[in-house]
């Protein structure tokens, strides 16, 4: 990796601007102190006062093909040497490649692409796609769940933290999904849970009303919320109970989508295919901003002689299209798909573990690819997480001095409530992977400290 020359007082400079100008999300702009980052090249990134840290974030785990890849890097100088924007109105190649690029990889008949600039207008688009083709007015979505921060995404988002104030709620019911470590259904097995949870979503729409409800969405592996893989047949049921009553099934694959998993879905994994499945981030690992939707060819007819009452100005932009190709292409050639699931299953998997057994303070891991939660207690009986839900100030504090315990060690976490998410980029190296979970396991030693009994 390229040597960072330190530089303290352009550091300073970018950081001074940033808190002048910058208005930075979730935050209470005068409580925080975002790092200045000079430089960043594979699983690393590196700040301008000499520290590099090992990326076991991925950006809000979004570079699953790692920083700066080279082939990426490349396509898009080129593409915007070539042309650098075009309405959505245009065929252009770019787009038309990565749309098929794209179709080539989703289940089924999901063989039109929407774009749009991210996951939250992906979500936003797939509801209305689906209140349309229905003609119904509501939205079913789990609990413990992110699907992005505009209207519909943010009151489909079961996490009453990130409700603001301007959320309305409009056609939208919560529903519990599967989690057997703090089971809503007090279940005791991945048996039991998985038929509770599915016994419960029948219920919710025996008395919603079917003919109410146009869509079901679900995380295929709930990311932001826990990382909370399924159990065996809880897809397969939800697809059922939607095929019953001729609801829409929605998979949001943002976060799980396009190798995080180890596949190129996470629905790959148990074989549901949705009507419509949302995408962003892995897509191009976020080189520049794109998101979409895969259309199933029943709900795309609906729009084949009735226009399609939405559409963005940047919608397939030929410089994340580009980037799109070059990813996917990158990704195919140098097996980066199966390089998450080895690291996964033969690295973080069992490494994981093996740190669970030695620290009273980790209650459960769990995940697949690399995609992993650290779940974090302050008892490992009463499963009592070690901070409260949204803690912030003093009662937040294990989790900040574990999170700083961890960078003094170089590595860079994705610290969610009381979990650390264990996601690295899809290009991982196993020498890579080891090193960040010896980092994690040494700083875990912060938040043992306040296991009680
Ligand atoms: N859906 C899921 C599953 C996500 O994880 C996210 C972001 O983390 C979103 C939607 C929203 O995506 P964006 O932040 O690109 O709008």
């Amino acid at each position: 990796h390229s040597a960072p020359a330190p530089d303290p007082t352009a550091g300073a400079a970018v950081k001074a601007a940033d808190r002048a100008h910058v208005f930075h999300s979730w935050s209470a702009q005068g409580q925080i102190d975002p790092p200045a980052i000079a430089g960043a090249e594979g699983s690393y990134f590196w700040d301008y006062d000499g520290n590099r840290f090992l990326d076991f974030s991925s950006q809000l785990v979004n570079t699953n093909i790692g920083h700066q890849h080279p082939k990426v890097v490349a396509a898009i100088q080129e593409q915007a040497a070539k042309m650098c924007t075009l309405a959505p109105g245009f065929a252009v190649d770019v787009r038309s490649e990565a749309a098929r690029l794209i179709a080539q990889r989703t289940p089924g008949d999901l063989d039109k692409i929407f774009f749009t600039n991210g996951g939250a207008e992906a979500v936003e688009n797939a509801v209305r796609m689906a209140r349309v083709h229905t003609g119904r007015p509501k939205a079913l979505s789990a609990y413990r769940s992110y699907h992005g921060a505009t209207n519909a995404a943010i009151n489909l988002t079961g996490d009453p933290r990130r409700w603001a104030s301007d959320s309305a709620s409009a056609g939208v019911v919560h529903f519990w999904a599967p989690f057997l470590y703090r089971s809503p259904f007090h279940a005791e097995t991945e048996e039991q849970e998985r038929d509770r949870a599915l016994r419960h979503l029948a219920d919710t729409i025996t008395f919603e009303g079917p003919q109410t409800i146009a869509a079901i969405i679900l995380e295929t592996v709930p990311g932001t919320a826990g990382i909370m893989p399924p159990p065996p047949g809880y897809l397969a049921g939800v697809r059922e109970i939607c095929d019953q009553y001729g609801i829409v099934l929605i998979l949001d694959e943002v976060m799980a989508g396009f190798g995080r998993t180890g596949r190129w879905f996470a629905r790959d994994h148990w074989d549901v295919t949705p009507d419509l499945l949302t995408f962003a981030k892995g897509v191009n690992s976020g080189y520049v901003p794109i998101g979409g939707v895969a259309i199933s060819a029943e709900i795309a007819a609906t729009f084949d002689q009735r226009p399609y009452p939405g559409g963005l100005t940047y919608s397939g932009h030929p410089l994340a299209c580009a980037s799109v190709v070059a990813t996917l292409t990158a990704m195919e050639e140098e097996g980066i798909v199966d390089n998450a699931a080895a690291i996964g299953e033969q690295v973080i998997g069992p490494g994981l573990r093996e740190i669970a057994e030695r620290h009273p303070s980790v209650g459960e891991v769990r995940g697949l690819g690399v995609f992993w939660a650290v779940e974090l207690v302050r008892n490992p009986e009463t499963r009592e997480p070690l901070v409260p839900y949204n803690a912030s100030g003093p009662a937040n504090q294990p989790m900040v001095d574990f999170a700083a315990a961890v960078k003094r060690g170089g590595l860079w976490p994705s610290v969610v409530m009381n979990r650390t998410h264990v996601v690295p980029p899809c290009t991982v190296s196993a020498a890579e992977a080891k090193d960040g979970l010896a980092i994690l396991d040494e700083a875990l030693a912060v938040a043992d400290a306040h296991v009680v009994g």
